[in-house]
C-alpha cells in the first residue's frame, strides 16, 4: 500500500517550506512523517490512508467540543450564505464582545483580531501605548505567538526546535523584552525592585501549555499581581490556549488572580481564525479610533468565525460541562500514570480542566528547568507507539494535550490500553 501521508509531505516540501504551515506540524522533534487528515467527527480524525485516531490535540485547543459538531457547523453555514464578509460592524460581533466581557471577569471592553499571535501584539502595544513605558516582561517557556516582540525565550515549536529566540528579530526590539523564571518569586521581585517602573507590562500565561503543561503556584500570581499594581504595571494573562479550557472564567477564575487585560484565541474561534484582546476600559480607550494606538484588520470580527466562535461558546456554558470534561481528562491521565507505573517506567501525568500534560520524570515540572529534565527520548518513542495504535499526541515533549467534550469512556479506556502497551514496548 502507498503511503499517502509520505507522498504528500514529499511534494508538499517543494512547494511550502518544511513542508507545513506551523512548523510543530513537521514531526521535526520526534521524526517520521506529519499526518495528513481528511476528516474530523467528534473525537475521531481520519488521515489520507483512511486510518483513525483519537484526537488529544485538538487542533492545539479550539476544538473542545470535537471536529464537526453539528451545531457549529449548521451555524457556519447559515451565516456564509449571507456574505462571507463586509469589513464593517455586524450584530454578531456585538453578541460575542458582550458574551467575553460577562465570561471573562477582568474584560470590560474586547477588541477582536484573527489569531492569537494579534491579540498579544494589541494587547503588549496597547500597554505601552497607555503607560508610556517600552519595557515587557515575559517568562521563559511562556509562549505568546510569534510577534517580535514575544519571541524571545519562547515556548511550544520555538522551544521544541531549540530556537527559542528567532533570529529576524532586531536585537533594539529584543532588549525591550526581559525573561523572568516562571515561578521563581525571587527573580520577580529583584526585576520590580529594580525597574518596576520601567515596565508597561508583564505578560504571562497563568497556566503555562507551551512548555508542556506547568502549574504557577498560587503564591507567585499573587506576588504578580501585587508587584504590578504597586508599580502601575500592566499584567497581561495570555489566556489564548488556557480560556474556556481549563474553566468557563479561564485561569483567572480558577485562581481568583485578575488581571489588568486577557488575551483569547483558539476556542473563542471554535476553530476558525479569531482572536481577541481586553480589559479594563480605561486601557482600552487608548485604542483607535478613540486613543493614539492603533490597532486593525479587515477581517478582524469577520462573520463566519464569529458564528463559529458563538456557537461554542454557548454550548460551553451547558451545566456540568467543565465537571464532566474534567472528570474525563483526569481518568486519562489516572489509567495513563496507572499503566506506566505497572510498567516500571518513570512517568508522571496531571490535568486541568480540559487539558493536560505528561512527563517522562518521576513527578510534575513545576518550573522550565524540571521540564528540560525530562526523557524526550522515550517520549519520542512512546509517541509512535501510541500514534501506529491510533492515538494522536502532540508530536513534542513541550505541548500539553487535550480532551474534547465528545471523548468518550470508551476512547479513554482505548487510550489507556493503548498506552499499556507502548509502556510495555519502552522496557524491550
Ligand atoms: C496558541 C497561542 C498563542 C498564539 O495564537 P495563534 O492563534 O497561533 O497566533 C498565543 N499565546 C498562547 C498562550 C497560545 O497558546
Amino acid at each position: 500500500m502507498t503511503d499517502k501521508n509520505k507522498n504528500l509531505f514529499e511534494l508538499s516540501q517543494k512547494f511550502i517550506p518544511g513542508g507545513v504551515n506551523s512548523p510543530v506540524r513537521a514531526f521535526s522533534s520526534v521524526g517520521g512523517t506529519p499526518i495528513f487528515f481528511k476528516k474530523g467527527m467528534g473525537s475521531r480524525l481520519w488521515d489520507e490512508n483512511d486510518k483513525e485516531y483519537i484526537d488529544y490535540i485538538n487542533s492545539w485547543g479550539p476544538m473542545i467540543l470535537g471536529h464537526a459538531h453539528p451545531e457549529v457547523i449548521k451555524a457556519v453555514q447559515e451565516i456564509a450564505k449571507n456574505s462571507l464578509s463586509f469589513g464593517a460592524p455586524t450584530s454578531k460581533e456585538l453578541e460575542i464582545a458582550e458574551m467575553l466581557v460577562k465570561l471573562v471577569p477582568s474584560m470590560e471592553q474586547v477588541r477582536l483580531v484573527s489569531s492569537g499571535t494579534e491579540a498579544t501584539m494589541s494587547a503588549i502595544r496597547v500597554a505601552r501605548g497607555f503607560t508610556s513605558r517600552d519595557r515587557i516582561v515575559k517568562f521563559e517557556g511562556c509562549y505568546h505567538g510569534h510577534a517580535d516582540a514575544l519571541l524571545v525565550k519562547a515556548g511550544s515549536g520555538a522551544l521544541t526546535f531549540g530556537q527559542p529566540s528567532s533570529a529576524g528579530v532586531p536585537k533594539d526590539v529584543a532588549k525591550h523584552t526581559h525573561t523572568l523564571a516562571f515561578n521563581d518569586n525571587e527573580g520577580l521581585e529583584k526585576c520590580f525592585s529594580e525597574m518596576g517602573n520601567k515596565i508597561a507590562c508583564v505578560i504571562i500565561e497563568p497556566i503555562v501549555g507551551n512548555m508542556n503543561l506547568i502549574l504557577p503556584n498560587i503564591n507567585f500570581l499573587k506576588k504578580l499581581r501585587q508587584l504590578c499594581t504597586q508599580y502601575g504595571t500592566v499584567l497581561i494573562f495570555d489566556e489564548v490556549m488556557t480560556g474556556f479550557r481549563v474553566a468557563l472564567g479561564g485561569a483567572q477564575e480558577l485562581y481568583g488572580v485578575t488581571p489588568d487585560m486577557t488575551t483569547l484565541g483558539k476556542i473563542i474561534g471554535g476553530g476558525l481564525p479569531v482572536g481577541a484582546f481586553g480589559g479594563k476600559k480605561d486601557i482600552m480607550q487608548n485604542l483607535a479610533p478613540l486613543g493614539p494606538v492603533y490597532q486593525a484588520g479587515t477581517l478582524s470580527g469577520n462573520p463566519v468565525a464569529v458564528a463559529a466562535g458563538l456557537k461554542t461558546l454557548k454550548l460551553i456554558q451547558e451545566p456540568n460541562f467543565y465537571q464532566k470534561l474534567s472528570l474525563m481528562t483526569e481518568k486519562l491521565v489516572d489509567g495513563m500514570a496507572d499503566a506506566a507505573e505497572k510498567n516500571g517506567i518513570k512517568f508522571s501525568a496531571r490535568s486541568v480542566g480540559g487539558m493536560f500534560g505528561i512527563y517522562f520524570r518521576d513527578t510534575p515540572p513545576n518550573s522550565f528547568d524540571e521540564i528540560m529534565d525530562s526523557d524526550r527520548t522515550k517520549f519520542n518513542k512512546f509517541f509512535h507507539y501510541m500514534l501506529k495504535q491510533g492515538i494522536y499526541f502532540g508530536p513534542s515533549a513541550f505541548e500539553a494535550g487535550f480532551v474534547s467534550a465528545a471523548h468518550t469512556e470508551k476512547d479513554i479506556k482505548e487510550t489507556i490500553d493503548a498506552s499499556y502497551k507502548a509502556f510495555e514496548s519502552l522496557n524491550d
